[in-house]
């Protein structure tokens, strides 16, 4: 075969990729060419390549800005497999070892050099690459230097010297987090106005989208990993510290095997974990939003989220995570009323200006309308980003595959909204949810009593209503700013469109709470990648993939690299399927390389050969805890026999306010790069 140019050599020969994807071929001709590239693709795009590949085309030394200093040595390990020449400089080396690496880059034996972008702020890195031949800057992450974004990073900021002081070198920009203003911020921030966009779909098809009623959030979890993800690698996000030790010590006690991490664990502790999360098979990562960025693991298969995200942008960032591999992934988010209070009542007491307040709050109401809708979550995801999706839903998000019931809600808000104003009105009180839904139902408490609120004429309205219909109502009036909360106990108060309800002015239409959140069927072979997977995995093929991931296991170990750097879990499958007998045959496997095929090949096809002889090993990813794993979810309960008891819903009360959590604290995203 003659390759068409240069660039498609080099994804041949280094990568073992056939063809590039999307719009990949393009934007490394522009940069090959010395022009300057703005990037927006999804996580899993493959955005890496628009980089490397004209790194390795254009004459001297591609230097990349990376935020990630913990990821640097697996981003060239990955590199180094592939027999690309890569280094990195940054404050974790000692004088001897960034000796080394100046050399090889005045030298001009480098490909490709990392850096942080704090190092390049350095005078005397400046004069270091001045010594050498650089032939792009690639700025990954290039979200970071918008300072309204969830992961800006000052450091950023002083990249536009780059333009300046080399004016001449190609930059190109790339980042995953796309609404128009960010896009614009960072063009303007970084000087890169002149630099062709290039804007991919934001769409994740292998990636199953799921919003459900929070009730009890670490039993929905264990529900959800073990009847749909046993055994596979995810990432569970949490708004706290406490809750994300809580919630891994939790999982550990259910025989999965959990780590956390957070802003407050010591950088050593945080750097095993994630490590860890990378290295082995199977682990699930309680973290805060404090994680992730920059983790290339192919083969996280679920992202679950057990408190709101901030904004759609955090969320499909978060939620981005999963699936890098292309094969069915599952983001699970339970959302709950305390989600709302507890999300407006940091707004409203946050340091900062009325700006500031206005901005966080559009945010969040965009983040509600997701979780509220009744039509396809992904079409919602996508509209947010400015694209639109097929019509007709996705198939492959709850509300597609169970979509849910609405129900004229109007004479229920108007109940809750009369109780909230009478308790004003006529006792000068303000109640949270718990008491206000008491109330409604008609229940005897010892507050009800206490108050004597058994004597208010909406007393006992709303009994045709069960508490957790009454919870979804009060969150969806939240939700649309039909109600508020205020102070310290997120007590309810009108706003200035309750009245608009109250008069019969207009029609709320709500979601059905589900009875039970119910299990949704896994939509296996709806996208074309699941399909594609399906179809060239047959089942024979099976016990051979498992014995390729028990010697890349062993492998991996051996050689200190996370498995996904020896090769991928799609790489392992299309092996399995193909049974190559040769070196020739298995090159021309996508992912395999002529680097890859030299160091590895032949250890494949013994692997391979050795299987006619031999059973195939124990799935690697076996979990620990199989007999409790395939227990039904009743028959373990987490804490106490109180949780198992069917009629278990929390007191509304409790449910609100009588949290075991710590108030959130605010991650500060980027202490945990330094
Ligand atoms: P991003 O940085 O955009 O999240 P990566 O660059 O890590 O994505 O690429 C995602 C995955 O897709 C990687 O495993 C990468 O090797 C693979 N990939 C990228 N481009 C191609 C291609 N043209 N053909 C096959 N696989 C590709
Ligand atoms: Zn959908």
């Amino acid at each position: 075969m003659v390759p068409a140019s240069a660039a498609t050599d080099v994804l041949n020969r280094v990568f073992g990729y056939p063809a590039f994807r999307g719009s990949q071929g393009e934007i490394i001709e522009h940069v090959v060419a010395g022009g300057d590239a703005l990037v927006l693709m999804p996580t899993g795009g493959g955005k890496s390549l628009c980089y490397q590949i004209p790194a390795l085309v254009r004459p001297g030394t591609g230097v990349v800005v990376s935020p990630l200093i913990a990821l640097m040595q697996d981003q060239v390990d990955a590199l180094r497999t592939l027999g690309v020449r890569a280094n990195f400089l940054n404050s974790s080396q000692d004088y001897e070892e960034r000796r080394i690496v100046e050399a090889e880059f005045v030298n001009g034996e480098l490909d490709l050099l990392y850096v942080a972008p704090e190092g390049l702020g350095v005078p005397a890195t400046q004069r270091l690459l001045d010594r050498g031949k650089i032939s792009l800057f690639a700025i990954d992450e290039a979200h970071c230097v918008s300072q309204w974004g969830h992961d800006f990073r000052p450091d950023y900021l002083g990249l536009s010297m780059l333009h300046e002081r080399w004016p001449e070198v190609p930059r190109i920009a790339l980042t995953a987090t796309a609404t128009s203003a960010t896009r614009e911020e960072i063009a303007t921030r970084l000087q890169l106005t002149g630099a062709r966009h290039f804007t991919a779909s934001f769409d994740r098809p292998n990636i199953q989208y799921r919003i459900v009623a929070k009730a009890e959030p670490r039993r929905q979890l264990l529900d959800l990993l073990r009847g749909e993800h046993p055994g596979d690698a995810g990432i569970v996000y949490c708004l706290s510290r406490a809750s994300v030790e809580k919630t891994a010590e939790f999982l550990a006690q259910q025989g999965i095997p959990a780590l956390p991490y957070h802003a407050g664990l010591d950088s050593r502790t945080r750097a095993a974990n994630q490590s860890r999360f990378l290295r082995e098979d199977g682990l699930v990562m309680v973290a805060t939003i404090a994680f992730g960025m920059g983790i290339d693991k192919p083969d996280v298969r679920f992202v679950a989220h057990l408190d709101l995200p901030k904004s759609v942008e955090g969320y499909y960032q978060e939620t981005g995570r999963a699936g890098r591999d292309g094969l069915p992934s599952t983001a699970w988010l339970a959302y709950g009323l305390q989600d709302v209070v507890q999300q407006r009542k940091m707004i409203e007491s946050a340091d900062g200006d009325a700006n500031f307040r206005r901005n966080a709050s559009q945010h969040l109401d965009a983040m509600l309308a997701l979780c509220e809708t009744v039509s396809c979550r992904r079409a919602q995801l996508l509209a947010y980003f400015g694209q639109t999706a097929t019509a007709g839903g996705c198939g492959n998000c709850d509300t597609c595959l169970t979509p849910p019931e609405s129900w004229d809600g109007t004479v229920a808000a108007q109940k809750l909204l009369s109780t909230v104003l009478r308790l004003q009105r006529e006792r000068g009180q303000k109640f949270g949810a718990g008491q206000s839904i008491d109330i409604l139902v008609g229940k005897q408490t010892d507050k009800v009593w206490q108050f004597r609120h058994d004597e208010l004429s909406v007393f006992g309205i709303g009994a045709d209503l069960r508490d957790q219909e009454w919870r979804g109502v009060v969150r969806q009036l939240l939700a649309a700013g039909y109600l508020a909360v205020e102070g310290d106990y997120g007590t309810l108060v009108l706003t200035g469109t309750s009245a608009e309800v109250l008069r019969g002015q207009v029609k709320v239409m709500m979601r059905r709470e589900a009875p039970k959140p119910a299990r949704q069927p896994r939509a296996r072979t709806s996208t074309p990648a699941a399909a594609a997977a399906a179809a060239d995995f047959p089942a024979e093929a099976a016990p051979d993939f498992e014995r390729l991931r028990a010697w890349r296991a062993a492998t991996a170990k051996e050689q200190g690299v996370p498995a996904y750097v020896i090769f991928h879990d799609a790489t392992l499958r299309a092996i399995a399927a193909l049974r190559p007998t040769s070196l020739a045959q298995l090159g021309t496997v996508s992912g395999v390389g002529q680097s890859k095929l030299a160091k590895f090949g032949q250890q494949v096809l013994d692997t391979l050969a050795e299987s006619d002889s031999t059973p195939a090993p124990p799935a690697a990813a076996a979990p620990p805890a199989t007999a409790a794993r395939s227990a039904p979810a009743t028959a373990a309960p987490p804490t106490g026999a109180a949780r198992s008891a069917p009629a278990a819903a929390p007191a509304p009360d409790d449910y609100l306010w009588a949290t075991d959590e710590e108030p959130p604290d605010e991650e500060p995203p980027y202490d945990d790069y330094a």
